[in-house]
Parts: structure tokens; sequence; C-alpha cells
């Protein structure tokens, strides 16, 4: 049964994802639908503050975001999916949004200083941080706003920008004498985070991810590539699961209590070799998303499908978004 506080998130159209996005959002989005009133979006503004030069892909990528979520789950007659710049309103509301917030709430961000760290070490324009960049947790701010969000899911590191959307809503609120924004919370999300086969973070640009999109034959391959014990030098030595850096933790994530245990017990005895073992993890892997990938197939080869559930999602979304920034506009005083 959906109560009805609304729930929004998204995602910047990033091309096929891969599974720990799904471990670590999607997932979580899917069980959400069920409970709230749920905006899911594909932020393609937010990917141009720093691919502005690079859009040829753009629409592909949206398309690709959009078919791996219908695959998990995400099912439009329970949520509305939308793509971010087909709703020029929240542009709009950005505009109000940009002239009450101070430059050193912005400034604040931990991700813009992460970025702009990148960006300076790159060469000429390209070190540039734009003035898009810069105002990107305004438009995320715009983005919640849009819809006027009761809550958020998000990780820990990014509880910040959820304070700073509260902070605009209350300077708004009393600026304009008004309430009409509500206070967005944080909903804290504990999914388990999937490292990439090399043991680092995983990523499509560091080349360690395994797509949802991946056929079975190239997950296997993949899988035989995880990192195991690297003290291990034969198969009957005995092995350290606890340092076994990426095989061992996929199985805490994707094996059951008991397949864990015989893992951890075999390996420890110097009884399952890691070739093995990683065979049998990727067999398991491959179960998992053999549904989800069946899907997929369909979605894939229906490409005018998942571009009509966009479309009307946007819609949808639109004339939600319509009534709040008519309210701002009052509350505003604009012609
Ligand atoms: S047997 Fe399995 S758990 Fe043990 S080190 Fe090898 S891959 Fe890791």
């Amino acid at each position: 049964m959906q109560s009805d506080k609304i729930v929004f998130t998204g995602m910047r159209p990033t091309g096929k994802l891969h599974l720990g996005h799904y471990l670590g959002v999607i997932e979580n989005m899917v069980k959400l639908q069920d409970e709230y009133k749920c905006y899911f979006f594909i932020a393609d503004w937010h990917a141009l503050t720093t691919k502005y030069d690079k859009t040829e892909g753009l629409k592909q990528d949206i398309i690709d975001v959009a078919t791996d979520w219908l695959a998990c789950g995400i099912d439009p007659n329970k949520s509305t999916i939308y793509v971010q710049s087909l709703i020029p309103e929240t542009a709009e509301l950005h505009i109000y949004l940009s002239m009450i917030t101070p430059q050193n709430w912005v400034e604040r961000d931990p991700n813009l200083k992460d970025m702009a760290k990148i960006l300076r070490s790159k060469e000429g324009f390209a070190s540039q941080i734009n003035y898009g960049l810069m105002g990107y947790p305004v438009l995320m701010t715009a983005d919640i706003l849009s819809f006027n969000a009761d809550f958020v899911p998000v990780g820990v590191d990014q509880v910040a920008h959820v304070e700073l959307t509260r902070d605009i809503a209350r300077r708004f609120n009393n600026i304009y004498k008004t309430d009409f924004f509500k206070e967005t919370q944080p909903l804290l999300n504990s999914c388990p985070l999937l490292c990439g086969l090399d043991g680092n973070k995983m990523g499509k640009s560091f080349n360690n991810d395994i797509k949802i999109s991946d056929t079975e034959e190239v997950t296997a391959k993949k899988v035989m590539s995880a990192i195991t014990d690297r003290s291990r030098m034969r198969k009957d030595d005995p092995g350290h699961p606890d340092e076994c850096e990426v095989a061992f933790k996929y199985w805490k994530i994707f094996g059951t209590q008991t397949e864990i245990e015989k893992v951890q017990c075999e390996c420890q005895k110097g009884l399952r070799g890691c070739a093995d073992c990683k065979r049998q993890l990727g067999t398991k892997i491959n179960e998992k998303f053999a549904e989800i990938r069946e899907k997929r197939k369909y979605y894939e080869t229906h490409p005018e499908i998942v571009e009509k559930i966009l479309l009307d999602g946007s819609q949808k979304a639109r004339e939600e978004a319509k009534q709040v920034l008519s309210t701002v506009r009052k509350l505003v005083k604009m012609f």
C-alpha cells in the first residue's frame, strides 16, 4: 500500500548500469515504489555540468539507464519515471532558488570540492569550473522541490545534499513568509557496497564492473578475473577468505548463509581451488540476474516502448511540477 508521502531520486545518464548500481540503488528504488509515491528521474542536465562537450551518446545513455531500471523492476504504473530536461519548470524554479542561495552554501558542497580538484588537474579550458557546475547543488534542490518531496534516499556521503535542500527550502519559506516547501528528509540507504573486480570502487571508467546487461558468458569470464587471497599459491593451500579481496566479498553478497559457510570452511581447509570457487560464483551471479536479463532483452529490442514510458512519465511529472511552480511564482510575486 503506497503512502502519499513523496520519494524522489535519480541517476545521471551514464549508460548501461552495473551490479553496484543494482545493489546500491535500484533494488532499493524497486522496494520504495510499493511504499511511497515515487519520482525517479534521469538527470541529463546534471550530465551536462561536466560533459557538455560529449553529448553524442546522451540520448542512448538515457535509454540505456531506463532500460536497466525497467528490467530490474521499476514499474511505470507505480512510479513516475522521467527525463530531467523535459521538465522546464525545474529550470525556472532553479532560477528563483539561485537568487536566495548564498554562494558559500554552494561552495561547501563536498562533491563539488572533489570535482573541482579533478578538473583543476586537467589542461586548458577543461580545467575551468563552469557556472553550471557551481550551481549544480541548487539545481539538485530544484529537482527535489519541483515535487516538494518528503524523502530522498541517499548513502551517508550524500546527506549533505539533502541538508542543503532543507536549508534552501527553509530560507525560501522565511523570505516569502510561507510554509509551502516541506523540509525534505534523507532516507538512509544501507545497501551493501559492491567493489569492482580489482578491489577498487566499481565503475564503468575503471573497467572493473559487471554490467546488468552483460551476457552469462561475459559475466562468468569477468568473475574469473576477480582478485582472491593473494597469498595463496596452490589450490590445496589453506586459504584466508577474509583476505580474499573480491571473490569472498561477492559470495557474502550473492550467496546464501549455507553457501557462504561452505565456501569459507572449504577454503580454509584447502579443499576448494580459487578457479572452481569463482566458476561457482559466476553461476550464482548469473542465476540472480537471469530474469532481469531476460526482461532487459525485451526492452532492448523495443526501445520505442522505453522512450514512450519516459515521455509519458515526463508529461505526468511536468503536470505536478507546473502546480508547484505556479505556487512559487505567486509567492515570489512574479508578473
Ligand atoms: S577459494 Fe574462494 S574464497 Fe577462498 S581464496 Fe579462493 S576465491 Fe577466495
